[in-house]
This record gives structure tokens, sequence and C-alpha cells, in this order.
């Protein structure tokens, strides 16, 4: 376990993540009734931009750093507006200096009924996290395997609930585990919002992925991917997608609005693309 995700929070690939994560609470805010999140790979939640590591790549400055200073539509502006906001609330003084992960960002947004499960493996990275949740009793952090969560943990007591998976894909064989930890998932709770993330990148099987996910014949399975640039030049990422199974009715269209803004505002050459498809249904 060598990831840390200090190196690359608030990047490219975090922006997207964030921003659908954000709209997936807001959707399930329309009704009172509580939710849980359950994120199998939390991280520490909370990063500092300013840190010897997130400067040592400066990553977050193509990924959040752009995006603050965007000139944005204003529907654009308001379908991102609980992710940013909760981005200014850490930064008062408009210097984007913290950035919350996954696990912070859902709690930002929480109303006082909504609640928090977060695996996080590394013993360090689960130190912190807990840390900073430490007395929260909407929250609950474990020190687990996440994708033992998919099946301990499902289906949540409030039988509502986003599960949002986010392995570091440092093995190999990650894209199949997605497929076979959401199988698994799926199974004990079929009316789940799920939000599996992937890498995009040169070689990367995303054909073949997509095809394992259809044969899993869940009924509804958005696909949204944002690529920055050509993956010709790079070994690391030149994009990433989301599959959301049992995606909110409203979010194709959100995301057909969204997507092409942020490809603009996070473009690094001219090979940049986004598409936004079912995978499976509608
Ligand atoms: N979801 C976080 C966010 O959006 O802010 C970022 C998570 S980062 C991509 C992946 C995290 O998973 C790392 O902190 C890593 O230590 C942790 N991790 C790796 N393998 C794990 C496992 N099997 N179970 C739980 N956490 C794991």
């Amino acid at each position: 376990m060598n990831y840390r995700h200090i190196y690359h929070a608030g990047n490219f690939a975090d922006v997207l993540k964030h921003a659908v994560l954000a709209r997936l609470i807001a959707y399930l805010q329309q009704k009172d009734k509580a939710f849980r999140v359950l994120d199998t790979h939390a991280g520490i939640g909370l990063y500092d931009l300013s840190s010897e590591e997130a400067q040592k790549t400066g990553e977050w400055i193509d990924g959040i750093g752009r995006l603050m200073k965007a000139d944005l539509s204003e529907k654009a502006s308001a379908l991102l507006a609980p992710y940013l906001d909760a981005v200014r609330g850490l930064n008062a003084d408009g210097e984007i200096r913290r950035y919350p992960g996954s696990p912070k960002l859902a709690r930002m947004l929480f109303r006082s009924q909504d609640r928090l499960s977060a695996m996080e493996l590394h013993p360090q990275d689960y130190r912190i996290l807990s840390r900073l949740f430490e007395g929260d009793f909407q929250v609950r952090v474990t020190e687990l395997d996440g994708w033992l969560a998919l099946g301990a943990h499902l289906p949540p007591k409030e039988k509502r609930g986003i599960v949002l998976v986010d392995p570091p894909f440092e093995a190999e064989n990650e894209y199949e585990r997605l497929v076979d930890g959401l199988a698994k998932a799926y199974r004990r709770f079929p009316t789940g919002v799920y939000c599996l993330w992937y890498p995009i990148k040169k070689g990367a099987p995303i054909a073949p992925f997509h095809e394992a996910l259809k044969a899993l014949e869940i009924p509804k399975m958005l696909c949204a991917e944002l690529s920055i640039k050509s993956d010709r030049d790079t070994t690391g990422l030149s994009g990433s997608g989301l599959i959301v199974v049992n995606p909110p009715f409203t979010l194709k269209d959100e995301l057909h609005l969204l997507l092409p803004e942020l490809k603009a505002v996070l473009a690094q050459d001219r090979y940049a693309s986004q598409r936004c498809f079912w995978l499976r249904g509608e």
C-alpha cells in the first residue's frame, strides 16, 4: 500500500468525482429521509495543499485551482455550488490551501440525519481520518479492507445510500475487482446508488471493463468520462471515469451540461474529451 492521496488531492480526477458525489448527495436530500454514504476507500479526509507532498506534484493547481477561478455558466455554477461552497468554506481567505476529500465533503454537505461510514486500510491514513471525525456521531471510521465492506456493511440500516468505491488502482486487477465488488454489493443492496471511480490512461482496459459491467445486467448504469489530454506522451492519468449505478434521473442532463464546461476549464491539450452515456438502461 504505497498510494498516498495527498499527492493527487484536488486534481482533475478529484474534481469530477467530488462534483458528482455532491450532486448525488443533493439529490438524496430532496427527501427528508436519512441516508448513508459508504466510502470504501476514504483517504485522510482533509488535504493540506501547501504541504510538501501536494506541492511536489502541484496536481491540484490544474484541478480545483483552475475550477475555482473559472468563469462558468450560471447553470453550471448552480450545479457545482454545493461542492465549490464546501471548498470555499475551508478556505475563508480565498487562497486554496485546504481541500476536502470524499468523506469530509460528504460530511460538510450532510443534514443532521445523514450518516457516513468510511473505510481506510492504510494504518497512518486511518489514524488521521479517525482523528478528523473524533466525537462526530454522524461518522463511523473503520480500519477495514473496503472491498470487504461491500459485503458486510450493506445494506445500510437507513435503506438509502450512496456507495463510493474509489480504489488506488495500484494493482493490475483493480478493474476486475470493481466489477466483482459491484456484483457482490448490488446483490445485497440493489436500490443503492453506486459511484465507481476508474483511471483512463494509455493501454487501460476500458472497453473490456465496460463490457464486464454490462454483463452484470444491472438495469441502470451511467458512465461519465473526462480526459484532459492525449494519452500518448504520458504514463500517468490522461483522464478518469465514473460509473453511476441507479443514478438520479436528473444526473445525465446535469452531466451533459457540466462535462463540456469542466473539459474547457481542465483541458491540458487539444485532445481533451468527455462523454456521458448509458452503459445499460434508459
Ligand atoms: N476517496 C478519497 C477521496 O475522494 O478523497 C480518495 C481515496 S484514494 C484514491 C484511495 C485510498 O484507499 C487511499 O487512502 C488508500 O490508503 C486506501 N486503500 C487502499 N487499499 C484499500 C483497501 N483495500 N481498503 C480500504 N482502503 C484502501
